[in-house]
């Protein structure tokens, strides 16, 4: 069920399905989706700092049935923040725009190259105080994972990657998962052009399951968590409804064969 989790590698429970809210606006239209998220089972929220919509996620987490407890809400320090006084400010920026005094997890958004050493440093700071229950990466390739773990005292519980049927991560997968560095979908759904791929469509009729559901249980099967985004309140349910079916090992493996290494975002070393 919805509640399902992920031990983390500190211990930490993380659950596996959340609502991404990139693109929802600061106001009712983010206030009202967290909401509905959580009344609908829902216990993870992602967003950023650069999603500019922080304020009203806090807002949401308030107006729903759940306390802040309850919820595991992440957020992500942006390109511009990055370094190690502007990371301890931002974390302060982002807990003032929630209204909330700690966050369980918290994320470098990308890899900024001369930069990303010094903002973990604050991140494991910020762990060390306890007001930040995991912190993770987010974009970050093998090489950028090792060159971190050289100097870093605490490991990252999480690296949030683009990771759809057509880009599964052939080579950095086994690496997270050797590391016990749990991965996390961005834009699992390949924001939304994976539903008329053949293969996929025949996996949800045969499972009388819609494209969507497909996709996200593909996930689960494969150990990574995610964070489907939606506004739209069937949407939401819909999404989260990928407890009670489970794929073969004949859908995953054509699933699986699916992969282009095709990106629907930027490649994180094109990126800078
Ligand atoms: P997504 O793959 O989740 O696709 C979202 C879009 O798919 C929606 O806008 C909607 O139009 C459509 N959709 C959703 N559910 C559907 C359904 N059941 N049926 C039909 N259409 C449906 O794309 P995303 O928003 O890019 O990614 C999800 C979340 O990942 C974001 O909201 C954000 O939280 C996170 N993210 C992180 C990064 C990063 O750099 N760390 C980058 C992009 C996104």
């Amino acid at each position: 069920n919805l509640q399902d989790t992920y031990t983390l590698n500190n211990g930490v429970q993380m659950p596996g399905v959340g609502l991404g809210v990139y693109k929802a606006d600061d106001g009712e239209e983010v206030t009202s989706a967290v909401r509905t998220a959580i009344d609908h089972g829902y216990r993870l929220i992602d967003t950023a700092s650069f999603y500019g919509n922080e304020r009203g996620v806090g807002e949401g987490i308030r107006e729903s049935s759940m306390n802040q407890n309850d919820i595991f809400l992440t957020s992500k320090v942006w390109n511009d923040e990055q370094g190690y006084d502007e990371t301890l400010r931002a974390f302060e920026a982002s807990l003032g725009r929630f209204g909330f005094n700690n966050l369980d997890m918290y994320l470098i958004h990308w890899p900024v190259p001369g930069k990303f050493k010094e903002t973990w440093k604050a991140l494991e700071r910020l762990y060390d105080e306890r007001v930040i229950q995991a912190i993770g990466v987010s974009n970050f390739h093998k090489h950028h994972l090792e060159d971190l773990m050289k100097d870093a005292n605490v490991k990252p519980a999480v690296n949030q990657v683009e990771y759809h049927p057509h880009l599964s991560q052939g080579e950095l997968k086994p690496f997270c998962d050797k590391h016990d560095i749990r991965m996390q979908a961005w834009s699992p759904l390949k924001r939304g052009k994976l539903f008329d791929e053949p293969t996929v469509a025949d996996i949800a009729r045969e499972h009388g399951r819609t494209p969507a559901q497909i996709i996200l249980r593909w996930d689960l099967q494969t150990g990574v968590a995610t964070i489907p985004k939606s506004t739209n309140k069937e949407r939401i349910v819909e999404n989260a409804d990928i407890f009670n079916f489970e794929l073969s090992e004949h859908d995953m493996t054509r699933l699986k064969n699916m992969n282009i290494d095709d990106r629907t975002g930027p490649n994180p070393d094109e990126m800078f």
